[in-house]
Order: C-alpha cells, then structure tokens, then sequence
C-alpha cells in the first residue's frame, strides 16, 4: 500500500525555520509519547513513532534538510526512503537514553557493549581481642575465596588454541536483533559477551575459570574499633567472571568480652572491691590497665557505688587522636567474716557511729549522688 507522506515540519509539529533545539525537543515529545514501550502491541502508536524518527532523522541533518525542503521527500528518499537511517538512531539513544535505559538497545556503534560483571562482595567474621581494640591490630586472614585458574588466568579454556572466535556473533560480543523497525543490540547468547568460545575446556580448572583457594591477607584493624564494625578490603572479594573487576571483601569484627572492663561508647568500666576502711578513710589502690598500672585515689568517705573517673584511659577513637576514660566503679565490701579481734573493733567503733535507722523513700536522687561522686 502506498500512503503519501505526511510533511515532516508537520509530523513533528514544528514551522519550517525552527532552530535545532526546538526540533529536538518537538521530537523528544512525540518519541516519549508514542515510544512502543509505552504502547505495547499498539501500531498506530507504532507508526507514529517511525513516522516523528524519520522525520527527525532528516530534519536534524541539515543537509538532507535543505535538500527536503527544495524538494520534498524526493529529495532524501535515499536516505530513508526504505526503512530507516540509522544514523538517526545516534541521537536518539541522546534523547531518549535517560527515560529508557535505551542506550543499549540504541546501540550506535559507540564502542562494544561492556557486559562484564563484576565479582561478588565476600563477608569475613573476624573475632578480635578488646586489647587489639585498644591497641590496633595488622592481623592475618584467610579468606575462602575464588582465584582465578593459574593456568588460563580465568579464560577457561586450554592456554593454546582453547578459546575461538564466537561465530554467533563474530567476536563482537553482541548481535543485532530486527525487532519491527527497530534494531537492537543485545549480549550474545552464545558468547555472553566475550566474543570467544570455549572450544577445549582448561584441564586445571575443567573450564570453570577459577578455582577455589584459602587466600591469606593482612587486615590492618585501627584502634577503636567495635563489635560489627566492617572494614573493607576493595579488590579482595571473588574475581569477576570473564575478566571483570573483583568484588570487595568486607571484614566484619567481633570483639570479644574482657574479664574486667566493659566498654561503653568511648569509655570503659570496671569495679573495684574496696574494704570498709579503704572507703571510710580514703586509699590510693594499684590497678592494672591497658596502659599499665595505674593508681586509683579513693577519697575519705566513699560509698559504695561511687566512681573514680580517670580521664584518657579510655577507648581510642577509630583513626582519631582523642581517648575516652575509664571509670571505676567502688564496691565497698562488708566483711562476712570476722576474727574475734575484728569483732571487737567493729563493736567499738558501733558504740561510736550513729544509728540513723529511719527509713526513707528509695531515693533515685541518692543512686545519682553517688553515680557523680
Ligand atoms: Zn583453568
Ligand atoms: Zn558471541
């Protein structure tokens, strides 16, 4: 059938000296508007879209645009006469590539379709030591991982002679699929990308490409650190398939309980028994720290409860210079047993201390006092 063609100004709705960017976006209009994506099994739509494509085609070329508008279709039936030119498609994927993703259905010949993917991520659980938190740890690892084959360096394929061109697609990587008017180019099925095929299988790694290794690492673990704190590795994790770039390796830390000091945020705790003396008279008492021993001053009249703080022994923050500080907490120890001379002594000294015996309200005014000592 033989239908006249409608004038192209009038296809795109333009007059006949609008400037380029206004052709362009007449153009990008009606494209979005009738895109057979938004239309699927719609051929009017169809025809529309073929009929804005062609007409942009000729319209955006300025000499095939002088040359139509002396004379007519006649003049550019050549280029799009039959079918379509593909050049147009060039500044189509432009246009449309944002909204679509069509750049790559668009392909226009700008270089081979990387479809290369990329390795997998690998997770480590690493448990560590609360002195390696305050200290810093380069530790040694071993990751089970893939590496690629040591023979054929992840091809898969005997080093000589293994790998041949794909004829699918004649090494391209991609084949051109007609699918109505438009063309597409998608990853060769056969190949999946590579433009080569394995024709003799690597007989280290029976053509897998990898094999699987325990891969020995050094993690450098700041200071700081905390309990699901993930470091990582860039580059460490599974290789890519057909030479695509390696996943990342992500440490993930535990760290283990200490048998004295608990960790809160940046600063740590611990209790510290002292005898009822040591806390009605006041004592300096030796404790060991993460920075050696450490001299803990208990002021005359201490209660049970209280804190010392001492500032800067704390945890230090991940890659910063400030520490935070250690508190002790006092627990003053009433003696379960006494000796007959102890005895005698406290029931001096009970002779002497006043008995305030009146009860009074649970007082959280008291835990709060004795928590800011
Ligand atoms: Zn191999
Ligand atoms: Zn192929």
């Amino acid at each position: 059938m033989s239908v006249t063609k409608r004038d192209y100004y009038e296809v795109l709705s333009v007059s006949r000296d609008c400037d380029e960017q206004s052709l362009k976006s007449a153009y990008r209009k009606l494209a979005l508007q009738y895109h057979p994506d938004r239309n699927p099994d719609n051929p009017v739509a169809e025809e529309k879209f073929k009929e804005a494509a062609e007409a942009y085609a000729v319209l955006s070329d300025s000499q095939k645009r002088a040359s139509y508008d002396r004379f007519g279709h006649q003049g550019v039936s050549n280029g799009v006469g039959q079918g379509f030119d593909e050049s147009a498609f060039g500044d189509f994927s432009d246009i449309l590539g944002d909204l679509f993703g069509l750049g790559d259905v668009f392909g226009n010949g700008r270089g081979r379709r990387q479809r290369v993917q990329r390795g997998e991520d690998l997770r480590y659980d690493l448990e560590i030591t609360f002195e390696d938190v305050m200290n810093g740890i380069s530790a040694d690892v071993q990751v089970p991982r893939l590496e690629a084959c040591a023979k054929c360096h992840g091809a898969g394929a005997e080093p000589n002679g293994g790998l041949v061109m794909c004829a699918t697609c004649n090494g391209r990587g991609e084949v051109l699929y007609q699918q109505s008017f438009l063309s597409i180019r998608k990853t060769c099925p056969t190949c999946s990308g590579r433009g080569q095929v394995i024709r003799q299988a690597c007989s280290l790694c029976r053509g897998e490409g990898y094999s699987r290794t325990q891969k020995r690492l050094k993690v450098n673990i700041p200071a700081g650190v905390d309990t699901g704190t993930r470091l990582r590795l860039a580059g460490e994790g599974n290789p890519g398939p057909a030479g695509g770039q390696p996943g990342d390796l992500y440490v993930v830390l535990k760290v283990k309980d200490h048998p004295i000091f608990e960790r809160r945020e940046g600063n740590l705790h611990c209790t510290l028994p002292v005898n009822i003396a040591q806390a009605a008279l006041g004592a300096e008492i030796d404790i060991e720290t993460f920075d050696g021993p450490q001299k803990v001053r208990i002021p005359e009249g201490t209660q049970s409860g209280a804190m010392v703080k001492i500032r800067n022994l704390g945890v230090p923050e991940v890659n910063g210079r400030s520490r935070g500080d250690l508190y002790v907490h006092m627990d003053v120890q009433v003696p379960k047993k006494l000796t007959r001379e102890q005895r005698k002594l406290f029931e001096q000294l009970g002779e002497m201390l006043p008995a305030e015996n009146t009860p009074h309200e649970h007082s959280v005014f008291e835990k709060v006092r004795n928590f800011f000592h």
